[in-house]
């Protein structure tokens, strides 16, 4: 059965499953009381899906926070990632089990590989076998590449339904947002807001289009993630802009102004290259058994 985020506009993933078009990220959250203070404070303003991981060190915290947030399970959507370390086909089956524990859950809405390195097929077929089973409702992948998704798609026999890219004003990733569209693949920008970066909330054509529409920066954004049809996931441990960061359901973009947002592209990344090996190398030596 489908559930009803109170309303909230929703994306339906490629194997008919609902996600909440707007979520709550938690990474850089390692103050666990703060975590759960900021996930029972965005649960009371209205945000349905949260988006944790084995690697933010915080499930535990959300899990608590699930618990005291007086709004039942079957009500929220709840997204987790498979860490590096725990690739390969019983590594993820173990790893899945720790964080249905640590969340104190019995099935994930969503499980997400976090990085497209080391025995990443083998995850994707405990994966697969976990979504039969009816564990997780829905399977995905963040920081793949075009190269790395034909990999994954040449040996899947279930394909993911959302890939967890940076994209943000600064960075938009337009080729692979048009082949994650053209795959039925849902985009969902990771740093949304650039991890609040200076340069964009300050940028100067934002401020314009945020004072003719009463509203801040970050809230144009966003509003610009969700016209372009990504499920989109900001992140805030301040009570203010938790609150702030929901409200933005109640204006609209123009075209002009939607352009204007997807001007500001540079090409370039503020985090970490999905290609670069030196990268891959530090995730494949990484902590193990989070
Ligand atoms: P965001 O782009 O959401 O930005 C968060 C930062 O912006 C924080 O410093 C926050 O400050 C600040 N901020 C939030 N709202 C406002 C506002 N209204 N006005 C001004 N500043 C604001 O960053 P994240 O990098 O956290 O990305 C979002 C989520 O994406 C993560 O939390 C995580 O769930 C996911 N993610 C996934 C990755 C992956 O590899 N799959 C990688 C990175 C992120 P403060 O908290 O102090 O209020």
């Amino acid at each position: 059965m489908q559930k009803n985020y109170a309303g909230q506009p929703v994306i339906t993933l490629n194997n008919g499953v609902a996600i909440p078009a707007l979520g709550f990220g938690v990474w850089q959250m390692e103050n666990l009381q703060q975590c759960e203070d900021a996930v029972v404070k965005a649960i009371e303003v209205g945000y349905r899906m949260i988006d944790t991981a084995s690697i933010y060190l915080n499930e535990t915290a959300v899990g608590k926070a699930i618990q005291n947030s007086g709004v039942s399970r079957d009500d929220l959507f709840i997204t987790s990632k498979l860490w590096v370390q725990d690739h390969g086909y019983e590594e993820t089956k173990v790893a899945f089990q720790r964080t249905l524990d640590r969340l104190q859950l019995d099935y994930l809405d969503m499980y997400l590989i976090h990085w497209p390195y080391g025995d990443f097929l083998g995850a994707w077929t405990a994966l697969e076998e976990l979504y039969s089973e009816g564990k997780i409702k829905a399977i995905g992948v963040c920081n793949f590449t075009i190269e790395k998704l034909q990999e994954l798609k040449s040996k899947a026999t279930v394909l993911p339904v959302i890939n967890q890219i940076e994209l943000h004003p600064l960075f938009q990733q337009k080729e692979l947002q048009v082949y994650n569209r053209e795959n039925n693949i849902v985009t969902q920008p990771w740093s949304p807001l650039g991890n609040g970066n200076t340069e964009l909330l300050k940028d100067i054509h934002l401020k314009v289009i945020a004072e003719k529409n009463n509203k801040s920066v970050a809230q144009v954004i966003l509003r610009w993630h969700l016209q372009e049809g990504f499920c989109v996931i900001p992140k805030s441990v301040t009570p203010s802009r938790i609150n702030e960061n929901f409200n933005i359901f109640n204006f609209d973009l123009s075209e002009n102004e939607m352009n204007v947002v997807r001007s500001l592209d540079t090409g370039k990344r503020l985090f970490f290259d999905p290609k670069d090996p030196e990268w891959e190398n530090k995730m494949l030596n990484s902590r193990a058994d989070i």
